[in-house]
């Protein structure tokens, strides 16, 4: 196979105006960002609002490990076999951050004969929605130290802002700084620090938004620190969301690119999996749903994770109503789950396969709470034997779940003709009977509670005095309704990323709480999450370079 970005260099791409034409957006509607990336007017996809909605068909995946799961890759490829089977079928991703393109190696943009193209610019600035975020984010930030500069009326803490700065670049050295040295010119010493762009909560609010209007309030409510006496200051306090939003007008409207085989990709908005909700923005799905009759989405991590947050926080808060889920599982990450080290992948293991199953079983029942049918989704690698495929087959099966191969990766839409035909069938079957897992209603203690013994197999959840406090403290000010965001590790059901398999009797402990009042959840921090991440030894960015040609090199 040739390297991501050779394939993708030779794809014949077609101009993105006649992608839209195909989904019936008139050129006038879309703004191109030269010929192969546009982005669609808000007005017109507000005008498309009585238009009925495709099916929507989530694409998540057994637990994560090194061994890779490719959950980008077939979501792609299975756009490009529904599309190759008849259907009118778009997929819809996150735009990728420019921390792990320069950091470790792998691609966001799918991979093999299953990318979005064009992948050196999807994967780099796009159409700059990354900056603009970062811009706005920064913003914020910038006009608090201006308002303590300038007499700090409302008494702002300087000891209790908690509203940091980002840079979509994976840079330890800033994670903690601070700020305002060098004397009463240069404003007031502070603590500070940065995270990177998708770690935002204005990229959250980003994509949970439905329009400007609602951007703007969301912004405002963002809870920037406290005050002496202890009130939460919002940015809207400081007068920022006007001008945050006015930073984040042309972004806000989705994109539009095309996979390898010239069919539709919205590729729009990209929060963080952990301390976030880790799927694209509302707006480029309910694009893609009215202008398609079937939508693929991928959500971050495991189905633990990525699933548990787009059913519980994405569609509970837009509306959206998956008809169908696919479970991207390998033979490889299965032997891992079976406790077999990685460099013994290759060789053939069908009683650690079976032993791996019981991570994939986890997930597949998991998802069976939502009401949303699943198939699995069997990312073909070449080392997988008939053997280990067929104790796939057999497990899966006594759930009740139907195994498909797909060879996307090495072989685009032809490698799964099955899984589309499959997956059409159960989006369109009106099997999906989808509900949240908790109630708004519930106390926040209960919503983290049920996702840990529900979702993760737990016998119960644990935190200092301190932190239960807090859940009764939000409650106080109002959040109560919110729905709980769980930062945990992608690796495990538990909070041990070393415990694979599916783990039980194990306790989840919550070691903080923090409020994102705009994005509008509560994020429960269990284990080391790392918000700012820093790049490896060997980076990826040492092997980048621009060829003779002008083309860039070793991207992936
Ligand atoms: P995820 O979205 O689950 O993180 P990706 O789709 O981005 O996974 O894939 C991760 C990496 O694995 C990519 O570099 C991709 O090219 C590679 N990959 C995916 N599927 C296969 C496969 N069947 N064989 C070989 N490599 C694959
Ligand atoms: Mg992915």
């Amino acid at each position: 196979m040739q390297p991501d970005i050779e394939i993708a260099r030779a794809a014949s791409t077609i101009p993105v105006l006649e992608i839209g034409a195909r989904l019936g957006i008139p050129a006038a509607e879309m703004i191109p960002y030269g010929h192969d990336k546009a982005k669609i007017r808000l007005d017109y996809l507000h005008s498309l609002a009585d238009r009925p909605q495709g099916k929507l068909v989530l694409v998540t995946a057994m637990s994560p490990t090194p061994a890779g799961e490719g959950k980008t890759t077939v979501a792609i490829g299975l756009a490009d076999a529904l599309n190759r089977v008849g259907h009118n079928a778009s997929v819809c991703l996150r735009e990728p951050s420019l921390g792990p393109c320069f950091g470790l190696k792998g691609g966001a943009a799918g991979g093999g004969y299953a990318q979005v193209v064009p992948m050196e610019d999807i994967n780099l600035h796009f159409t700059g929605d990354m900056h603009a975020i970062g811009a706005a984010h920064n913003l914020l930030a910038a006009m608090i130290d201006n308002y303590v500069h300038w007499g700090n009326e409302i008494r702002i803490d300087l000891r209790k802002v908690t509203w940091r700065r980002v840079v979509d670049i994976n840079d330890r050295q800033l994670r903690q700084i601070v700020t305002g040295v060098g004397g009463p010119a240069n404003g007031y010493p502070m603590e500070g620090g940065f995270d990177i762009t998708v770690a935002s909560e204005v990229m959250a609010i980003f994509c949970l938004s439905r329009s400007l209007a609602e951007l703007q309030q969301r912004l405002g409510r963002i809870v920037i620190g406290y005050t002496r006496g202890g009130e939460p200051v919002t940015a809207e306090q400081v007068q920022a969301a006007g001008a945050m939003t006015a930073l984040l007008k042309d972004a806000l409207a989705p994109n539009l690119a095309q996979t390898l085989e010239n069919n539709p990709a919205f590729i729009h908005g990209g929060p963080f999996a952990n301390i976030a909700h880790g799927c694209n923005s509302v707006i480029a799905t309910e694009a893609a749903l009215r202008l398609s009759d079937i939508v693929v989405t991928e959500a971050g991590f495991g189905a633990d994770l990525g699933a548990e947050k787009f059913f519980d926080i994405k569609c509970r808060k837009s509306g959206l109503r998956p008809d169908a889920a696919v479970i991207v599982a390998t033979v490889r990450a299965l032997k891992m789950h079976g406790g077999v080290p990685r460099g013994e992948l290759e060789a053939e293991n069908v009683a650690a396969v079976e032993e791996g199953l019981a991570n994939l079983g986890r997930h597949i029942r998991n998802i069976g709470q939502y009401g949303v049918p699943a198939v699995v989704a069997l990312n073909h690698f070449d080392s997988d034997t008939d053997a280990e495929i067929q104790a796939v087959r057999e497990y899966t099966a006594r759930s009740g779940v139907d195994t498909q191969v797909c060879r996307y990766w090495a072989q685009g839409s032809a490698g799964g003709e099955e899984l589309a035909h499959a997956v059409a069938a159960l989006a369109s079957s009106g099997a999906a009977q989808f509900r949240t897992l908790y109630d708004d209603a519930q106390p926040l203690w209960d919503k983290a509670r049920t996702i840990a013994r529900s979702i993760y197999g737990a016998d119960d959840i644990a935190a200092d005095q301190k932190i239960r406090d807090r859940f009764r403290q939000y409650e106080a000010e109002g959040y109560g309704h919110f729905p709980i965001c769980m930062a945990k590790t992608q690796y495990s059901f538990s909070t041990d990323p070393q415990l694979l398999g599916a783990p039980d009797k194990h306790t989840v402990v919550i070691r903080d709480l923090a409020l994102a009042a705009g994005a509008e959840f509560l994020v429960a921090i269990c284990g080391d999450i790392m918000r700012m991440p820093g790049l490896p030894r060997k980076p990826a960015a040492n092997g980048i370079f621009v060829n003779a040609q002008g083309q860039i090199e070793g991207l992936f």
